[in-house]
């Protein structure tokens, strides 16, 4: 049997994360995070990851 079972198996298409902006609330998808809001203007330091959580929202 080398049938492995447990094994957290995730496919990841690409690199891309869910970034975004705490001012504005606009999420930005990129591999790295934005040098800055697109909609705002704000420093990539106003940028947080959406969706850490795992459970993917249905877009
Ligand atoms: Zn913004």
């Amino acid at each position: 049997m080398t049938t492995k079972t447990g094994a957290l198996k995730t496919p990841i298409g690409d690199d891309a994360k869910d970034w975004q902006c705490l001012t504005c609330q606009i999420v930005v998808r990129s591999a790295t995070l934005p040098f800055k809001c697109p909609r705002c203007g704000a420093s990539r330091v106003k940028f947080i990851i959406s969706g850490e959580a795992g459970e993917g929202e249905a877009e």
